[in-house]
């Protein structure tokens, strides 16, 4: 097994994972330390060669946006100071002998973040990874658009009356790939001889297993989305204590045995984080990486980590989301942290503070939550797209975005099979 640099003389630092975490951290840390020239180099090393920009990933399996609009290479990304980007799965870390193994090769390291984000959950529930299409990657989203323009060629040859929709879970995901998916079925139907036809229905239900939906967000923002939902002309249908114990070909079955049949069966309902076996005590039978107030995983100062795949205790002793922007917003004081510890200075502790809460429905609408302030409609939607397209990394996708964006307003979705 060949070492990588174990007689250098500069500081290294690797990073696992080209998402949101991963990028933000190497940009923050990049700022910081870029000037330290040849004492310190980056490692990346991910299983992906791009970075996906996922709030937009319902957009891409609805026909609005193609997948090169919401991915950019991680070269792209990560460009200065690179001594190797490496695409490859985490095998283990061994945190004591400082050193992340790969299939054919290990890489030591100085100093280390964990940012292997998370992958889709089924819970065990039988038939649910067989026949359910989870959106968390851009395979899924292609999958699913393919999925639902398949099922549309075949209810046009059988000339049926009603196409059937439906989503386990009802987070943020389900809720805006809902809509989206409600929208897109409409706008489908000129297009097939058949399906024309006004009394052609597009039924979407969400079956979510708790009571409230979009966790996270206010009663007012519910309410708003409830209001949305129920408008007239919306066969769009939210079922709580909708628990899934089962799932077949054509039917999900609930725990209290009410069979609900689909045409169309999507996974929303929930991640599991993607945590490599490394040999510290604290992680050792956790699902994801318990990290103290600096993102250090105890007791090891240079290895931290942060997003989906770490679990950060706030000052109530709640643990964050997983989100974007938590993810976000933890690279900055981890970045920070480094530096200090390069520079032998103390720590500074991180507190979240978040800063709003988006959900789009459908096009022409959307709930922007800044504190109590909840705006909806069109206002809200085109608040929704100047935020997004802030936080996409590089100009080219900017632009890209914008001109996409223009072009949606005045032409139809792509409802091409790829
Ligand atoms: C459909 C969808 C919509 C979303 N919408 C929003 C939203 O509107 N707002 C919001 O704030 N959040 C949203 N999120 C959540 C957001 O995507 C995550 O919280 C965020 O991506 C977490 O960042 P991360 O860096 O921890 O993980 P990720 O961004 O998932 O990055 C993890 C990286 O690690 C790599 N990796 C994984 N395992 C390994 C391994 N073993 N070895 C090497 N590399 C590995 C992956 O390839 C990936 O590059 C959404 C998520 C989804 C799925």
């Amino acid at each position: 097994m060949q070492k990588k640099g174990n007689l250098r003389k500069n500081k290294r630092v690797v990073i696992l994972g080209g998402g949101f975490g991963g990028v933000n951290l190497y940009k923050n840390l990049h700022a910081l330390m870029h000037n330290e020239g040849d004492n310190l180099e980056f490692i990346i090393i991910s299983d992906n060669n791009y970075f996906l920009f996922t709030p937009l990933l319902h957009e891409v399996a609805t026909g609005s946006l193609s997948p090169g609009d919401i991915t950019s290479a991680l070269r792209e990304n990560f460009s200065c100071c690179i001594r190797e980007i490496i695409l490859e799965k985490v095998i283990s870390i061994d945190a004591y002998k400082k050193k992340i193994v790969l299939k054919n090769e290990s890489i030591s390291f100085d100093y280390l973040v964990i940012a292997t984000g998370a992958s889709v959950n089924f819970w065990g529930i039988e038939g649910a990874e067989r026949y359910a299409i989870p959106l968390k990657d851009i395979k899924d989203a292609i999958k699913l658009k393919n999925q639902i323009i398949s099922t549309f060629e075949l209810a046009n040859e059988l000339k049926k009356k009603t196409i059937k929709i439906v989503l386990v879970g009802g987070g943020a995901t389900g809720i805006e790939l809902a809509v989206e998916i409600f929208e897109f079925g409409q706008e489908m139907k000129p297009f097939y001889e058949n399906l024309k036809v006004e009394d052609t229905r597009i039924i979407v239900e969400v079956l979510n297993s708790s009571e409230e939906i979009v966790p996270g967000f206010s009663q007012k923002v519910r309410n708003k989305i409830m209001t949305t939902l129920s408008k007239e002309g919306s066969d769009i249908f939210i079922k709580t204590d909708s628990n899934v114990k089962k799932v077949n070909e054509k039917e999900v079955i609930l725990s209290d045995g009410k069979k609900v049949n689909y045409d169309v069966l999507v996974w929303s309902a929930g991640v599991k984080p993607n945590t490599p076996e490394i040999n510290i005590d604290s992680v050792k039978n956790t699902e994801k990486i318990k990290v103290n107030k600096f993102f250090n995983i105890e007791p090891f100062k240079n290895i931290f980590s942060i997003g989906d795949v770490s679990e950060f205790t706030d000052y109530n002793g709640k643990s964050l989301p997983q989100l974007a922007q938590v993810a976000t917003e933890e690279s900055k004081i981890c970045a920070e942290n480094i530096y200090r510890l390069y520079k032998n200075k103390d720590f500074i502790p991180f507190e979240y503070k978040e800063k709003g809460l988006l959900l789009s429905l459908g096009r022409n609408n959307a709930i922007v939550s800044i504190n109590t302030i909840v705006l909806t409609g069109k206002t809200a939607w085109i608040l929704w797209k100047f935020i997004y397209l802030a936080l996409m990394y590089g100009r080219g996708s900017r632009i890209r975005l914008v001109l996409k964006w223009i072009l949606n307003s005045i032409s139809k979705r792509d409802i091409s099979r790829i």
